[in-house]
């Protein structure tokens, strides 16, 4: 093992839920931490929970704020910061973000710039995957260039097709095309599309493939090498290709199939050296058969479902591995693959500040009434849930994590369900009402949802 750097303050550059996720890692692990902050944020919770807080961006835009690269190191330098955590979303996947750091030398709580330049886009880390033998969704693995190209490259794929931006995020850039008539205008509506959203309108085509299973791998390196995963995640109760609920383990798997795909997510990050947390995604068709569609290079929305079930806590591993420790130390104690167990089922919902009854729209407002969950088996990673909190429409509209776990997948829906019950948001509109929808549904008790499940059941929303 190499040398250990300890960290004495860690810089959380990020908002919300998951800069408390991160706040309370360092503060278990005896680290400092200092919040950023926009002017929108002031009265958030997050800020309150670090041990310092400073205001950023002033005269930015409320997201602008966070994405100000030499404003957050300057700050990270000026307050003595060993370390950088991006969280998800913002600067989390920002290559040029990881390497200001290192030059400015404070550790990027994540892998390498030059593995996330390596797993680059969407296009590049397919070709990456073909390299070691995972298998990816049969397609054009360059960007087009022209409508020209684009209609060629759709008739040797055969329709349907999804046309994707290389850049893309969020299921934004993305066109399902059944027919040559639909395909120049979906193509020139993705690529303003992710234009507008990455600043690259770079399109690729690959086969559409009809409600397929989102399933998704955690792995964890070292900087020595050692990778082990952390097993696989459900995700594919989706609306808009936006994940809704998570669980583990997947019930639609063999165990034959489990550990195909798992051993395929450590080939593809072996390829890369992968350090840190990462996910590579999966999607599955009828026949069982997985496709390998992307690498998040980062800690995701869904990493609690799999720290219930592994007893693993990837955010506190993620500084530990930042700090130099290797997997098998005495801090990580992850010896090898076999230390890593599954203890029955966990479930994710997403309690969000918006209107099923009305396509989903956000709603703003104060929380005139909060009321949380609680009790054996669940967990809660929220943001600013609490009586008074003024919910903005300036980010995203996550309001609370809600976790439960369990012996067996019926027990852990039922805690799921127990939960949201006990669950009292009033001032805002929320999505509990269709998040038990979903739960107390056949086929979500079953295990058994693709990802056109809500499109497929509209009584969902009622
Ligand atoms: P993003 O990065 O925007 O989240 P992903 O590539 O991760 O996009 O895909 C998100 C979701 O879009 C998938 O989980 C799946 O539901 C859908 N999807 C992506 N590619 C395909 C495809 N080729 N065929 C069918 N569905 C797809």
């Amino acid at each position: 093992m190499g040398r250990i750097k300890q960290f004495k303050k860690v810089l959380v550059a990020n908002r919300g839920e998951i800069a408390i996720r991160i706040i309370r890692a360092c503060r278990e692990l005896g680290i400092r931490s200092v919040a950023i902050y926009s002017e929108e944020d002031k009265n958030s919770l997050f800020r309150t929970k670090a041990d310092e807080s400073y205001e950023i961006g002033k005269g930015k835009s409320p997201i602008d704020a966070y994405l100000d690269i030499d404003e957050i190191i300057r700050l990270a330098k000026a307050k003595g910061c060993d370390a950088i955590h991006p969280g998800y979303g913002f600067l989390a996947e920002n290559a040029g973000f990881a390497e200001a750091c290192e030059k400015s030398g404070i550790e990027f709580i994540g892998p390498t710039h030059e593995m996330m330049n390596a797993l680059g886009d969407k296009i590049q880390s397919k070709l990456v995957a073909e390299s070691v033998g995972v298998p990816t969704i049969p397609g054009v693995d360059k960007a087009i260039s022209s409508e020209d190209e684009a209609l060629e490259f759709a008739e040797k794929c055969g329709y349907p097709v999804m046309l994707k931006a290389a850049a893309g995020g969020g299921g934004r850039g993305m066109r399902i095309v059944r027919s040559s008539e639909e395909l120049i205008p979906q193509f020139r509506s993705a690529h303003n599309e992710a234009v507008k959203a990455f600043g690259n309108g770079d399109i690729f085509i690959e086969k559409y493939l009809e409600e397929p299973k989102h399933i998704e791998v955690q792995v964890l390196g070292d900087k020595y090498g050692n990778l082990v995963h952390l097993y696989e995640r459900d995700c594919s109760v989706q609306r808009r290709h936006q994940k809704v609920i998570e669980f583990t383990p997947a019930l639609c798997l063999s165990d034959a199939q489990r550990e195909a795909i798992c051993n395929d997510a450590i080939k593809l990050a072996k390829a890369v050296d992968y350090r840190s947390a990462g996910t590579c995604e999966f999607l599955l068709d009828k026949s069982g058969q997985h496709y390998f569609i992307e690498m998040n290079t980062r800690v995701q929305v869904e990493h609690t479902v799999s720290e219930l079930v592994t007893g693993i806590d990837i955010v506190q591993d993620m500084i530990l591995i930042a700090e130099g420790y290797a997997l098998d130390s005495e801090r990580i104690n992850i010896k090898s693959q076999k230390d890593v167990t599954m203890n029955g089922y966990a479930i994710q919902c997403r309690i969000t500040t918006e209107d099923p009854a009305n396509n989903f729209a956000p709603d703003t407002g104060t929380i005139t009434e909060y009321r949380s969950a609680a009790g054996f088996g669940i967990r809660l990673d929220g943001g600013n849930g609490f009586t008074g909190s003024v919910i903005s429409p300036y980010y995203d509209s996550l309001l609370v994590k809600v976790c439960s776990h369990a012996r067996s997948f019926n027990d852990t829906v039922n805690k799921a369900v127990r939960a949201l019950t006990e669950m009292r948001i009033e001032g805002v509109k929320t999505n509990i009402g269709f998040l038990l929808n979903v739960l107390n549904h056949p086929t979500f008790r079953a295990g058994n949802c693709n990802t056109g499940f809500i499109n497929d059941n509209p009584e969902l929303l009622n």
